[in-house]
């Protein structure tokens, strides 16, 4: 059987908008063409896999059920645009934190591959043939360490990271794009 490609997906500042920490459903907003991008990774045949860091629940800002809450009324509004994830992992935990029960320093947290490889692994996914697009530096990092290629988006702090915390980039971006619309438009165009 032939191994399947993925695009991975930061959550917060790449699909929706960033307002900080999501504490309540009515601040979970999709950013205009997040819908259309899921959309056209799903006609491309790849896996749309969400992976997102959720400290909020290790700090204590909100409850692990708020994520699923959330995830929910994502995919929902990806539905309404004929859109989908085929899959969702989160890391609830931060090293420090102020509840106990989330509080280590987990392999699952981006920067660190652990999500991408979980995923790998669940869904036989060949890694070099699969991107990892977010708007922090640590999400692309996550995505060189798995040996995917990364793109980062200029939505969220990616205009941030890549204007005036560019010091601490090891290597460019693999794709520089607009929005998660423009970045699936780069890597559909190169493959
Ligand atoms: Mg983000
Ligand atoms: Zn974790």
């Amino acid at each position: 059987m032939k191994k399947k490609k993925a695009i991975f997906l930061d959550r917060d500042g790449t699909l929706n908008r960033d307002v900080g920490y999501v504490t309540h459903l009515d601040d979970y907003e999709l950013l205009p063409r997040a819908g259309d991008a899921v959309k056209k990774i799903n006609d491309a045949g790849f896996l749309a896999i969400l992976v997102t860091n959720q400290a909020g629940v290790a700090r204590g800002y909100f409850a692990e059920s708020m994520i699923e809450e959330v995830h929910e009324k994502l995919q929902k509004e990806l539905r309404r645009k004929n859109a989908n994830l085929d899959a969702i992992y989160y890391c609830p935990h931060v090293p420090l934190g102020s509840e106990n029960l989330f509080s280590k320093d987990c392999e699952m947290r981006k920067p660190k591959p652990g999500m991408i490889l979980k995923a790998a692994h669940e869904y036989d996914i060949d890694l070099e043939q699969s991107f990892m697009i977010g708007d922090k530096f640590s999400d692309l990092e996550s995505g060189w360490s798995a040996g995917c290629r990364s793109a980062l988006v200029l939505t969220g702090y990616g205009r941030g990271e890549f204007e005036t915390n560019n010091e601490k980039w090891l290597r460019e971006p693999d794709y520089l794009a607009e929005d998660v619309y423009h970045a699936i438009e780069l890597i559909f165009s190169q493959i």
